[in-house]
């Protein structure tokens, strides 16, 4: 009998959201507009708590090229950008035709080094360029170092644009992630905490933001009764249909960190007497990690038969268990390969020997269970 998949982190629906889109449907606000926008994006005001404006957006990719063009990042500034991330965190840095310096993590949240930071920083600078944004990332839901991050970047002047994508729910002395940045932004893809199907939103701290983000995000139209553009505009508002969905899975989004935590504690303590492998956990008692995906390193000068990260990766696919190796520094992608990197091999290092394993909170006690036979078949 062949097995289902077991997936990394797949939509888990709440229930409620059928509704939502029923209610858009009643009411024909089948649009980039509607109530399911305003209300979801009230839904994430609240949960954040700090008095911010949230605008929902068509997807955090989209959310980060606004916020640099808030930031005012024009062809050949310099914005810095951690490494260590998905691709679209430093994507629209390239979209605007500036130039990205990449740097290093450190080894406990597996973030931004300040000390890296720091040089990159002085280094632009010498270079006759001061850098225009920071875009910082809470890798897997774990906080970076927020003081430290933002000692710097005051120290310096200049502005955090904080890519809290992977980080709903996380937080740092009580304070939640998405509200660290001079500019935040949340993902709702089909494989995050919480999805709108595809989607994201910018948190800024004020409403005239708001208002140029929602202008700029429908095609900067001008005011005028025919058609007129003084701006370049962007196509990037988020359908009432996806924020439906988005109301419905703010109800079940703390259930869903619970749920999340609870896979990353299934794993250290299948993994606490094997040598070789250890969980990615935050070692800071003021951190909060949504645990969005939990994530292992493999020494294989300490594991059985010297199993690496590639055999594990291998043999769970083989039970069709999907696992995937960690983010591949941007420094060493053919595409960014070219451009300065500060740091020593951190990330490097991070990525030949990390694993994400599957973490979703729609995962059962059986799949649970077949995970760890799989490890066990290969471990022992
Ligand atoms: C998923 C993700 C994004 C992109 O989000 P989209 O909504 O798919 O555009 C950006 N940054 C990080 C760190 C992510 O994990």
């Amino acid at each position: 009998m062949s097995k289902s998949k077991i997936w990394l982190s797949s939509p888990h629906m709440g229930g409620t959201e059928l509704e939502y889109i029923q209610e858009a449907f009643d009411t024909n606000w089948i649009a980039p507009e509607g109530t399911n926008i305003s209300e979801f994006e009230q839904d994430l005001e609240n949960y954040l708590s700090q008095n911010l404006f949230v605008t929902a957006l068509s997807s955090a990719t989209a959310a980060i090229h606004l916020g640099l063009i808030l930031l005012n990042v024009k062809p050949n500034d310099v914005v810095i950008c951690q490494s260590l991330t998905f691709s679209a965190s430093a994507n629209p840095i390239l979209y605007l035709g500036a130039t990205p310096v990449f740097v290093d993590s450190e080894p406990e949240t597996w973030n931004l080094c300040p000390i890296a930071l720091e040089e990159a920083i002085l280094d632009t600078i010498s270079k006759g360029q001061k850098p225009k944004a920071i875009i910082t990332v809470h890798l897997y839901g774990v906080p970076y170092k927020i003081e430290e991050i933002r000692a710097v970047a005051n120290k310096y002047k200049i502005p955090i644009l904080e890519d809290s994508a992977e980080a709903l729910g996380s937080g740092y002395k009580g304070q939640k992630c998405g509200t660290f940045g001079d500019i935040s932004v949340f993902s709702f893809n089909g494989n995050k905490i919480i999805t709108t199907s595809g989607g994201g939103a910018i948190i800024t701290s004020n409403y005239q933001l708001k208002q140029k983000i929602q202008f700029l995000a429908s095609q900067a139209k001008d005011k005028a009764p025919h058609y007129q553009h003084s701006e370049l505009g962007y196509n990037y508002q988020m359908s009432n249909i996806c924020a439906g969905i988005g109301r419905g899975q703010m109800k079940v989004l703390d259930k869903h960190i619970t749920l999340r935590r609870a896979m990353h504690d299934f794993y250290v303590s299948l993994f606490e007497n094997i040598p070789g492998i250890t969980v990615f956990t935050t070692a800071d008692p003021d951190s909060f990690a949504n645990y969005w995906l939990t994530s292992i390193l493999v020494n294989p000068n300490e594991t059985k038969n010297g199993i690496n990260r590639e055999t594990i990766r291998l043999a769970l696919l083989d039970s069709n268990i999907e696992c995937r190796p960690l983010w591949k520094p941007m420094h060493l992608q053919p595409l960014y390969k070219n451009y300065p990197f500060y740091g020593t091999k951190i990330a490097e290092t991070l990525f030949e020997k990390g694993l994400s394993l599957p973490s979703g909170s729609n995962l059962t006690d059986l799949d649970r269970d077949r995970i760890k036979m799989a490890f066990i078949k290969l471990l022992e």
